[in-house]
């Protein structure tokens, strides 16, 4: 898969599952208790200075274990080396692995019978999240709230420092510092850049402004709630059964001759009754 991306998409960014790194960690170390929240902090730094950081926690934990993550390198599967581009902060391809167990007794299915559970999956769940869409308020989609309100926790923590032309200096428990232009919308912690949701950083210097809500700092329009629900603008229509096939006239196609079983072969008749016939006469003699 590396060599055939790097050849074919040699201009798309490649990344590593972190889940599939963490679980290659978890066979490396059979039995082993490995701590999740360190390795997460590994993949879900959003700068190589986290990034360090959260590697130096890994090592201080186990040298082995460090070196057998270093031996991944799993600076393709962190946010710190991720580019801002695609605006996609996603470490795991955890919706291949849902979609795989949606379509899990599907699979086993021939392949009609296959296509049309699959295809009912998707209507059910069209107008599921068409709903849901539906019933949502607000300008964004939840996941934009949610992340400003998690972000908002750590407000507490942060100080802003105004450097003119609406550049900032916002330090975070005091010694840390981080470079905000709102020109630029960038933020040295690299969320808002990532994600295009304001960051703890951001947010506190939009607080300072007046009459400016956190929602008008979302960089991109794909978060709208317009935008969710126009993707579900577009039904699939239903499918006419087998019922309603027109014949081609052709000869039907028939399942392919069934293997021979394998195990005990069964007796011809012929030979079955040759046997009853030799039964049958012993106990005769014995009587
Ligand atoms: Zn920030």
């Amino acid at each position: 898969m590396l060599i055939a991306v790097e050849q074919e998409l040699p201009k798309v960014e490649h990344r590593m599952c972190a889940r599939h790194i963490y679980g290659n960690l978890r066979r490396a170390y059979p039995g082993k208790e490995l701590p999740k929240h360190l390795f997460w902090a590994v993949a879900k730094s959003f700068n190589a200075v986290d990034y360090y950081k959260a590697t130096e926690d890994l090592k201080k934990f186990d040298q082995g274990v460090y070196e057998a993550l270093m031996s991944k390198n799993p600076e393709n599967g962190s946010r710190a080396f991720f580019s801002c581009t695609s605006v996609c902060e996603d470490v795991s391809n955890n919706f291949s692995g849902s979609y795989n167990i949606t379509i899990n007794k599907a699979r086993e299915m021939p392949l009609v019978a296959m296509l049309k559970t699959i295809r009912r999956q998707c209507l059910i769940r069209n107008e599921m999240r068409r709903k849901k869409a539906a019933k949502h308020k607000g300008k964004y989609t939840p996941k934009v709230a949610k992340t400003i309100k998690e972000e908002q926790r750590y407000l507490k923590y942060c100080q802003v420092i105004p450097c003119g032309n609406d550049h900032y200096e916002v330090a975070e428990h005091v010694h840390h510092g981080f470079r905000v232009d709102m020109n630029a919308k960038t933020c040295a912690c690299r969320r808002w850049s990532m994600t295009g949701i304001p960051c703890r950083h951001v947010l506190h210097v939009i607080g300072m402004k007046n009459n400016l809500k956190p929602e008008d700092f979302v960089n991109f329009d794909w978060y709208l709630t317009s935008r969710w629900v126009a993707q579900y603008n577009e039904t699939m229509r239903g499918v006419n059964g087998m019922y309603f096939w027109r014949k081609s006239g052709e000869t039907e196609l028939q399942p392919p001759p069934r293997e021979p079983t394998k195990g005990r072969k069964k007796i011809q008749n012929e030979s079955r009754a040759k046997m009853n016939l030799q039964r049958k006469g012993k106990s005769k003699q014995r009587m």
